[in-house]
């Protein structure tokens, strides 16, 4: 099958009882057995596995061309039960601009786990390779990252992580495998917060891990079953409904994210506008091999430089909704200083680049023109 028709049936089948189209979410936390340890059907408990959940397991494995999926309770639950399977003395190199979730858990939650984590330019492979040694067992990378848009050469940094066996993981929750297959440019994990694209209506919290080789899959699926953060079934049924539309979203997310990324471009209060489909973008050549869309996240800056302008645009914002999150099908707009990245520490965020006059927007599925109208009356 191909990209759409999987999204629509990738791993699924009609419910063998009532011949049901969707699969129905079966809100039950046990499953009977007629003889101990002899359940009458593949499930036993609903932390193990849930009959919904594997319907969404299944599909995500589909859609990312892997051999297993696995959902969790969120998009931190997911890289946590990743980070499961590492020791004390264990090294994890690290791309050095993360969504700001995923920098604490790794930096404060496992700060005495005895897990080293290095932060490192992806693109500098020079530096990148020199951090490697017989301790290093995860390559972590975001691409595009949260919210200044750096990306990573997967298929470049894959070739390294095989050479050296390193596992390498790429968080896709940006580019969605609409966009960028990540398990077919050489990556063995794909991890994503369901909760934005994937779920793609704001209506739910949600994770996902996909391995490209089963023994590690079901090594994951143990640390999942046995951790316990595993997906309830309500809202895995809410996020393999998004996924059933998730081509057609992104594709207008990728119209829209475009037309609203050159209008700011152009536009003279403007300083610098982040998005991978502008040539200017420093990682646009990446962008194209890559990825075969660039997306509707666009970061930009203000000509004055002043935090109270980029708190004004934001409060201006009609159509725009501010609040964080993003992915939804309405256009949503952040701070990322104050809101999402406040949990990065300020000398860190401007060592990155998240100054105080950054602003990224979410861009939704709306009409081009609203959106756009809404962009200008703000900004004057
Ligand atoms: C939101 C997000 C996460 C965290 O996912 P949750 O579902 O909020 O736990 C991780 N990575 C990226 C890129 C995100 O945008």
């Amino acid at each position: 099958m191909k990209f759409n028709t999987k999204t629509i049936h990738g791993g699924q089948h009609h419910e063998e009882v009532t011949g049901a189209v969707m699969p129905p979410v079966f809100l039950t936390s046990t499953f009977v057995q007629s003889s101990p340890g002899k359940p009458i059907g593949d499930y036993e408990y609903s932390r193990a596995a849930n009959p919904t959940r594997t319907a969404l397991e299944e599909s995500l494995a589909s859609i990312e061309n892997g051999a297993k999926g696995l959902a969790f309770s969120s998009g931190l639950a997911a890289t946590d039960c990743l980070l499961r399977m590492f020791k004390a003395g264990d090294e994890i190199i690290a791309m050095d601009d993360l969504y700001g979730g995923t920098y604490r858990l790794f930096t404060r939650l496992y700060k005495d786990s005895g897990i080293k984590f290095h932060f490192v330019d992806m693109n500098d492979m020079e530096k990148f390779q020199s951090l490697i040694n017989e301790n290093t067992k995860l390559v972590w990378v975001e691409t595009p990252t949260n919210p200044l848009m750096k990306l990573a050469d997967i298929a470049e940094i894959a070739k390294i992580t095989k050479k050296h066996n390193i596992l390498f993981a790429v968080d896709n929750t940006f580019a969605t495998p609409y966009l960028q297959k990540p398990l077919d440019l050489g990556a063995d994990i794909v991890m994503h917060s369901a909760t934005k694209y994937l779920g793609g209506h704001s209506d739910v919290i949600a994770g996902a891990l996909v391995i490209k080789d089963k023994a590690l899959g079901d090594e994951l699926h143990f640390k999942q079953f046995a951790t316990g953060a595993t997906l309830g079934p309500m809202d895995a049924f809410l996020v393999l409904r998004g996924i059933k539309t998730l081509h057609l979203r992104v594709q207008r997310h990728c119209e829209n994210g475009g037309k609203v990324a050159e209008y700011l471009d152009n536009h003279p209060l403007v300083e610098r506008v982040y998005y991978p489909g502008l040539a200017s973008h420093p990682f646009h050549e990446i962008a194209k091999k890559q990825m075969s869309g660039f997306g509707g996240m666009v970061t930009f800056t203000f000509k004055s430089g002043k935090k109270e302008d980029a708190i004004k645009f934001l409060e201006n914002l009609k159509v725009f909704t501010l609040a964080e999150s993003l992915g939804g099908v309405e256009s949503l707009a952040n701070h990322p200083a104050l809101m999402t990245h406040a949990s990065i520490p300020e000398d860190k965020r401007k060592e990155v680049g998240i100054t105080d006059d950054l602003v990224r927007l979410s861009v939704g599925i709306e009409d081009i023109e609203d959106l756009l109208a809404d962009i200008e009356q703000a900004l004057k």
